[in-house]
């Protein structure tokens, strides 16, 4: 028998159907934050949670909303509001995970960027579940077409990265449209002064929880280089040269540094993609697609835009800038060296941030290691090439098309098998499925001479 460190989920006051959704999922053991948080949330109180992205934070507050939900009643009965609509449609899917087996759980994503006609559309039945960025959520209420004063659960989640991107007075306003007789939960990552005064303006009788910091950094190997900002497109290189990462992160503190890096990365033929907030929409959804696809070995990202990205395990981290912030350094260096895998975090440091390392020995309680890099000779053509290619169909869940029926059209008498095909994404309107990088050209001609559920559709690879 092996023992859990933390309890189970079964030992939780949880009707049967989250049990049943859990044991469907394989959650067993609760992690830190869930078996300090759901106690105290099950009996109906507020909370204040410090925790990051990958500590199980969106099926704490997804048990809470759900433990209580009655889908008889035709009205909101949660809200969750979050930073970007990513991490929106993440949560989203979290929790409708969990409600698997709570018969007719309406959960709807309100985020700007999205077609507000359609959102009105979905609104003419009141979902159960409401999950959304602030700005639209604000404009739905300014227009009446969203009602949320009876909502008995609200969740602020990543509420310290809502308020770095000004979100403060819309999240107060939408407060003003829920009844203060509710549950409020609070999540975020770091735990500045604006988030103390707001959870005093806001709840009461409030859990505060604060899980130490994560011993994650133990797996990740964290290396640090020298650069000025005019070595670092060079440095950068060398370094993906010398480490040779099939997948990373490369963080930027600027949206204008993530563009040029990605120009210049282009240029070289390397695959990479940028993710901040001045892009499109599709753009960003491409990119996230691409990268969690591992059809792209590169996404340059600002934090905000990384935030709520769930890509389980990245071959390394790098730091093109370092964050000005230990806790975001760590943050973000967390996303390599998961589940027991090693990891690598790259940082390259100016000559005037030696500070900002020394900050982090400080931090860590340990030394930092500086490494030099090959000569310029040895830069580059060797970096790494994605494994698969994504190709995006023209249809999607309108046209009733099923993950199963692309696998279905993919390999009728192409040659291609099951193990060929990676990750589907099925959406609205379009499709994405991930195949063998050298099995792409096929697996194109076939969707395009072919036919997906006797509809002819069309396709085309898109470029990483
Ligand atoms: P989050 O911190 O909400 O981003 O969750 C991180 C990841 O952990 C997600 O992929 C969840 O599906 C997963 N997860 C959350 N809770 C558990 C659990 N108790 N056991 C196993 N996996 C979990």
């Amino acid at each position: 028998m092996t023992t859990l460190e933390h309890p189970p989920f079964s030992s939780l006051p949880l009707r049967a159907e989250l049990l049943q959704a859990l044991q469907a999922v394989n959650y067993v053991e609760m992690s830190p934050v869930q078996a300090a948080c759901a106690p105290a949330m099950l009996e109906g109180r507020d909370l204040l949670a410090q925790a990051q992205t990958g500590s199980g934070k969106t099926a704490t507050f997804a048990l809470g909303i759900l433990n209580k939900l009655d889908t008889e009643q035709f009205h909101t009965q949660a809200l969750v509001i979050c930073p970007t609509r990513e991490l929106s449609e993440q949560v989203a899917v979290e929790i409708r995970r969990l409600a698997s087996a709570i018969a007719n759980t309406k959960v709807l994503t309100l985020c700007g960027g999205k077609p507000l006609h359609d959102q009105l559309v979905s609104l003419k039945r009141d979902p159960h579940v409401v999950v959304g960025t602030p700005g639209r959520l604000k404009k739905l209420l300014d227009m009446a077409s969203l009602n949320i004063g009876r909502v008995d659960t609200l969740v602020l989640d990543e509420a310290d990265r809502m308020l770095d991107m000004g979100f403060h007075d819309d999240i107060l306003a939408i407060l003003g449209f829920i009844d203060s007789d509710r549950q409020t939960l609070l999540f975020s990552a770091t735990y500045p002064q604006e988030i103390v005064g707001i959870s005093r303006a806001i709840q009461k009788n409030t859990l505060e929880v604060h899980i130490e910091k994560e011993n994650t950094t133990d797996q990740i190997e964290q290396v640090f280089i020298t650069a000025t900002d005019q070595q670092k497109p060079d440095a950068l290189l060398r370094a993906l040269g010398k480490y040779q990462p099939d997948t990373a992160i490369i963080f930027c503190n600027r949206k204008s540094v993530c563009q040029t890096l990605y120009e210049s990365l282009r240029q070289k033929g390397i695959s990479a993609r940028p993710l901040h907030g001045d892009l499109e929409q599709r753009d960003r959804d491409e990119a996230t697609i691409l990268f969690a696809n591992k059809s792209l070995s590169y996404l340059i990202a600002t934090d905000v835009a990384a935030r709520g990205l769930d890509i389980k395990s990245l071959a390394a981290v790098i730091n093109y800038d370092l964050s000005p912030d230990p806790a975001t350094h760590v943050h973000r260096i967390g996303r390599t060296g998961r589940a027991g895998e090693k990891g690598i975090a790259i940082s390259l440091v100016t000559p005037n941030e030696t500070y900002r390392v020394e900050a982090l020995e400080e931090y860590f309680d340990a030394d930092m290691v500086f490494v030099e890099l090959p000569g310029a000779d040895k830069v580059g053509a060797q970096v790494a090439q994605p494994a698969t290619a994504t190709l995006q169909i023209s249809a999607g869940k309108k046209d009733k098309i099923r993950p199963g029926d692309i696998v279905g059209a993919l390999t009728a008498d192409s040659g291609l098998t099951n193990d060929d095909i990676g990750k589907i994404t099925v959406q609205a309107k379009v499709s994405f499925v991930a195949v063998d990088a050298d099995k792409a050209t096929r697996a194109l001609k076939t969707l395009t001479d072919g036919r997906i559920k006797r509809q002819k559709v069309k396709a085309r690879i898109v470029a990483s």
